[in-house]
């Protein structure tokens, strides 16, 4: 077991107890198997004074809604704090610590779920649950916890079912949840990301067609496989042309770049920091990734069909338009008498996700990042892939969604490798500076 780290004072040491025991349920997905962990938060919430629901589509999964209303039950914005307890998979042979000890080493909670994103579920809780024992309560409004499962396969038992079968219980005005906020630098400047919209996807996949014959013999029919080689070739060479949107353009604005000068903007960040070029570039269009290829199913048949599937990401407010642009611009025109015969289909198409980038929760967060960490500030990101957001804002139009969990001390370059990967795990005193925004954050909004 481990020691409590001192300098995170008692709020921190509360999160980072709860975020222990947290870890300590395997959760991993599938199959999820989240009713104690769900259990574990409900109890810690109820003892505080929240009213506590569980509530699921499958009874070993259920959702955790929990409530604090204002004593007056005066009107208010109802501010959501949501977050997901299951996670990704993890072997402990690739682990340092075991991925379910919660132990606290050099100053590290190591575990699965540390960074994704038990740890900021743990963060919200605690901070919800010491502000509920202290006797506050919103003046107005109400602060709403939602703990989801099934995340990381898609939400269909989680979010999604929740906002689709009882939206009267999610219902909310602001939330916050996971997505952005690990420090990073750049230019001099020490940025927060505060992620205001997610990618949709727009998978398809290209096929070519040709003719069977004996594989002994290759000149015999039209190996389909072979004319999936410009294609790829294509791919490898180039993405689609940048089509930024609004959100892309306040982040160069906030780093200090030129929106007007994308171009110039683009390589300074990639000469500074190729990393953080490859985490961000994605933001400023849409980007084809090839990732798997099937033909003939028989070693000696000359494939008569081959296809490839394309992963492809596309910013809120650009659709298949822009997409078919990018692939005409790629690939070049579809069969032509000219060109190798391939054709497109789409399989996925889902449009991205956003929130204003200004708002006041937006201001909140903006002025206590200000206070607690003086030079730095916050600036918009895009997420390249989703969350859960996706499905509040499908629900609740008029909800303004932002991921954020503050970390200043292990950077965004020091995170971002282990989620989902080996060693997951979080400086505590992060935990405690998160769980303190969090604490602060309901003040501020709910009074
Ligand atoms: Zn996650």
């Amino acid at each position: 077991m481990s020691a409590r780290t001192p300098e995170i004072g008692e709020l921190g040491a509360e999160a980072e107890e709860l975020l222990a025991g947290l870890i300590r349920f395997n959760t991993v997905n599938p199959p999820g198997n989240e009713r104690p962990a769900q259990q574990y938060l409900a109890d810690h919430l109820a003892r505080a004074g929240f009213e506590c629901e569980l509530l699921g589509a499958e009874e070993g999964r259920p959702n955790l809604i929990a409530r604090l209303r204002a004593e007056d039950g005066r009107d208010g914005p109802t501010l959501c704090y949501l977050g997901h307890v299951d996670t990704v998979l993890a072997d402990p042979a690739d682990w340092t610590h075991d991925p379910w000890s919660g132990d606290v080493v050099d100053g590290f909670l190591w575990g699965r779920g540390s960074l994704d994103m038990k740890s900021q579920v743990a963060a919200e809780i605690a901070a919800a649950a010491s502000l509920a024992r202290s006797g506050w309560r919103p003046a107005r409004g109400e602060l709403l916890i939602v703990a989801v499962v099934d995340e990381e396969t898609g939400g269909s038992l989680g979010a999604q079912w929740i906002t689709e079968t009882h939206p009267e219980k999610v219902r909310c005005d602001l939330l916050v949840n996971e997505g952005g906020g690990a420090v990073f630098e750049y230019g001099g400047r020490r940025c927060y990301g505060v992620c205001c919209a997610e990618k949709g996807v727009f998978r398809f996949t290209v096929t070519t067609d040709g003719v069977a014959g004996h594989a002994s013999m290759p000149s015999m029919g039209e190996n389909a496989l072979l004319k999936m080689g410009p294609v790829l070739e294509r791919l490898a060479a180039r993405q689609p042309s940048h089509l930024p949107t609004e959100e892309p353009l306040a982040f160069l604005r906030g780093i200090g770049e030129d929106p007007e000068d994308l171009d110039g903007s683009l390589e300074r960040l990639r000469d500074a920091d190729p990393r953080l070029a490859t985490m961000f570039e994605p933001m400023f269009g849409v980007t084809f990734t090839p990732t798997r290829i099937r033909a003939s199913e028989k070693i000696n048949v000359i494939p008569n069909r081959a296809e490839l599937k394309v992963d492809c990401r596309v910013p809120p407010g650009l659709g298949e338009e822009e997409v078919r642009r990018g692939i005409a611009e790629v690939l070049g025109p579809e069969s032509t008498d000219t060109h190798p015969p391939w054709r497109i289909d789409f399989t996925e198409r889902v449009v991205g996700n956003r929130s204003p980038v200004r708002s006041e929760l937006m201001d909140t967060i903006s002025a206590w990042i200000a206070e607690q960490d003086p030079g730095a500030e916050v600036v918009p990101v895009v997420l390249p892939g989703f969350t859960d957001s996706r499905h509040f804002r499908l629900a609740f139009p008029e909800c303004v969604a932002y991921g954020f969990f503050p970390h200043r001390h292990q950077t965004l370059l020091q995170t971002a490798p282990l989620i989902h990967g080996a060693d997951e795990r979080i400086d505590v005193r992060d935990l405690a500076f998160a769980t303190e925004l969090f604490r602060d954050l309901a003040v501020r909004v709910l009074g």
